[in-house]
């Protein structure tokens, strides 16, 4: 209470002294006096009182006037009144020019020391919400700060996950260190793995020569600690090893890089004068800057790797000789390499664009259009006569790859071949016939001993087995060049029966069980009947030639739908599993028969070649020691 100095003013000398010597400072408080208002008013600006009691009205102010004067210069300034005027109208007055408390003359000294309690009690209150109310400023300051400083942040976050240039991105990094930090200067160091030294990646406010030829030592540096311990380091004017970076700063901030837990460098900020500070919410957000480089620098390796990956990928798809086309759900072409432009001559702007729009080829289109969901390998021939082999690989996400290998060439060879064999074949036919012939009358022309006799019997096995060579392949080249194409209705059901019957003496001979299961009608396909007896003769006469006496053959037709299926089964010795796959093609025999059975490899081929050629299906069941049932699938024509 004795710090509080009461500024009195009051023209009347001795009531002036009397208040103050006789109230106030026996009460503790310490007074100044004054007689005058421009007195007082100056005292107000020069002493700061915590209180002034003045009367009312004054030589040089009236009406309150130096009330509301106080008032308006020092709004916290408590002032009380005292007037001999004690009427309603009066005090109201006095309140409203901002006086807080009023004392009508004559006063007992309790009454005035009472209202300067107040007053004062007053002021203290009004003291604590003036300081309540700079606190919240200073608060509102620091959280003005902490958004900007967040606000720049996620800016920086937003432009760092946009931005595609390393450089760029990290010099923002470093910018906007400086900036959130206040600090002078900025940089950010790499590690240099090969010489373990740190260079500056990025800088702000460092000479460019300087920042172009900076290399620091890990060993003996204060960055290069950041690096080996992982642990930031803060450095000001209190710090004691300021010396340790190459140029002299008073106060810096270095926080480590680190891209998957490895540092590769650091993040600084410093000040070279004197009066800037650096602290620990620098230090927060420096890391968080940090991490933002890292991830640019990592986005930006794994970027590069990306890129190289696609030219090298590009350059293969490019170099292959094959023909890559890639559509989208919609079929609109995604990607078409070299090889693909050329083997259909399209031109311009291809990509995303419609195939139709694109392509001239209907068996390309019909390919794609199908989409099925599974890949499969076919051949595709254009209108130009090329073959293609075609590979369909629907993708996941993307859409479908159709990759083309051109084997047009191949398909000519397989061509001349073919009808190199037939025309061999046709050629070995009458020199066959004159042998037989020749032989068969070599036992007319005069009698033979019994090795003559066996001898001839052998010409006449191996020519009987030519021939028969010879016939497979004829049949086969035909079969395979389209000319058999008479296309009748055919009762299927009624050739069964006779190759079944053709065949019923070589099963009982052999001692074979025939088993035979037909349905009653028909059953009427469309196709060629002299080939289709023999693709279910050689079907058969397979079945009863590798079946062992004792064994059972079994020839089963039913219709299903709108097909017919027929199956031959049989008891015999199986076929081996890695054969199967070959089964059908020419001159092919299982690892498992015998090598003197008779045949020629081709009876198989024959029997697919038919099969395809009526838009039919075949395979093969087979389980070694048990038996082999083998299934053609053909349609029926409509009733
Ligand atoms: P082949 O003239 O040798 O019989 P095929 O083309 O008719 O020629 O048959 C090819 C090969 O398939 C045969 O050599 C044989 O190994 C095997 N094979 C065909 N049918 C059967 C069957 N019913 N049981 C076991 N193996 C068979």
């Amino acid at each position: 209470m004795s710090n509080n100095l009461i500024l009195v003013v009051e023209d009347d000398e001795e009531i002036r002294a009397r208040l103050a010597e006789n109230v106030l400072i026996p009460a503790g408080y310490a007074v100044r006096s004054v007689g005058d208002g421009n007195s007082a008013l100056a005292l107000v600006g020069e002493l700061r009182p915590q209180l002034v009691i003045t009367a009312d009205p004054l030589p040089d102010y009236n009406d309150l006037k130096l009330v509301q004067r106080i008032q308006r210069e020092q709004p916290h300034l408590p002032v009380i009144v005292i007037a001999e005027d004690s009427s309603q109208e009066y005090v109201l007055k006095v309140l409203r020019a901002g006086a807080v408390d009023f004392v009508s003359v004559p006063f007992e000294p309790e009454q005035l020391l009472a209202a300067v309690g107040r007053a004062l009690a007053l002021r203290q209150d009004w003291q604590q919400l003036i300081q309540a109310q700079v606190e919240v400023k200073v608060n509102a300051d620091s959280l003005e700060r902490r958004i900007h400083e967040l606000e720049t942040l996620a800016l920086i976050g937003r432009k760092v996950t946009a931005m595609l240039d390393l450089d760029e991105v990290l010099t923002t990094v470093v910018d906007a260190a400086v900036r959130l930090s206040g600090a002078e200067e900025g940089s950010l160091l790499l590690l240099d793995e090969d010489t373990g030294e740190l260079y500056m990646r990025a800088s702000k406010n460092f000479d460019e020569e300087f920042s172009t030829a900076f290399r620091l030592r890990t060993r003996d540096s204060l960055a290069g600690q950041v690096v080996t311990t992982g642990k930031p380091v803060i450095l000001d004017e209190r710090a004691p090893q300021k010396i340790k970076t190459s140029y002299l700063v008073h106060s810096l901030i270095y926080v480590p890089l680190k891209v998957r837990g490895h540092i590769i460098g650091v993040l600084g900020v410093d000040n070279r004068t004197a009066d800037r500070y650096l602290n620990q919410e620098d230090i927060t957000i420096m890391h968080a800057l940090a991490d933002y480089a890292a991830i640019a620098i990592e986005n930006a390796q794994l970027y590069e790797r990306s890129e190289i990956e696609r030219s090298q990928f590009e350059t293969i798809l490019t170099q292959t000789e094959n023909g890559v086309i890639v559509v989208d759900p919609e079929n609109r072409v995604l990607l078409i390499n070299r090889a693909g432009v050329e083997a259909f001559n399209v031109s311009g702007d291809i990509i995303g664009k419609s195939a139709v729009e694109v392509f001239d080829e209907p068996k390309l289109l019909e390919l794609l259009r199908r989409a099925e969901t599974l890949s499969n390998v076919e051949e595709l021939e254009v209108s130009d006569g090329r073959t293609f082999s075609t590979q369909r690989t629907p993708v996941a996400g993307v859409g479908q790859a159709v990759i083309l290998h051109d084997i047009t060439h191949l398909k000519n060879l397989a061509r001349i071949k073919s009808e190199f064999v037939t025309t061999v074949s046709h050629d070995l036919r009458s020199p066959l016939t004159a042998i037989l012939g020749y032989v068969e009358l070599i036992e007319r022309a005069g009698s033979l001993n019994d090795q003559q006799r066996d001898f001839i019997q052998r010409v006449r096995i191996s020519v009987d087995r030519i021939t028969s060579l010879v016939t497979d392949l004829l049949d086969l080249g035909r079969i395979e060049a389209g000319l058999d194409i008479a296309r009748e209705n055919t009762p299927i059901v009624v050739l069964a029966r006779y190759a079944i019957d053709s065949l019923r003496g070589v099963a009982e001979n052999k001692a074979v069980t025939l088993e035979v299961e037909l349905p009653d009608e028909p059953l009427i396909v469309l196709g060629d009947p002299v080939r289709l007896r023999q693709m279910i003769g050689n079907l058969l006469d397979n079945a009863l030639k590798y079946t062992p006496s004792g064994g059972v053959v079994r020839v089963e037709i039913e219709a299903e739908g709108d097909q017919m299926i027929l199956r031959v089964r049989d008891t015999g010795p199986g076929i081996p599993p890695a054969d199967q796959p070959y089964l059908f093609d020419k001159f092919f025999r299982a690892s498992n028969i015998e090598v003197d059975m008779p045949g020629t490899g081709l009876g198989l081929s024959i029997v697919k070649s038919i099969v395809d050629n009526h838009d039919g299906r075949i395979w093969v069941e087979s389980k070694l020691g048990k038996g082999t049932t083998f299934t053609v699938v053909l349609a029926l024509v409509e009733s």
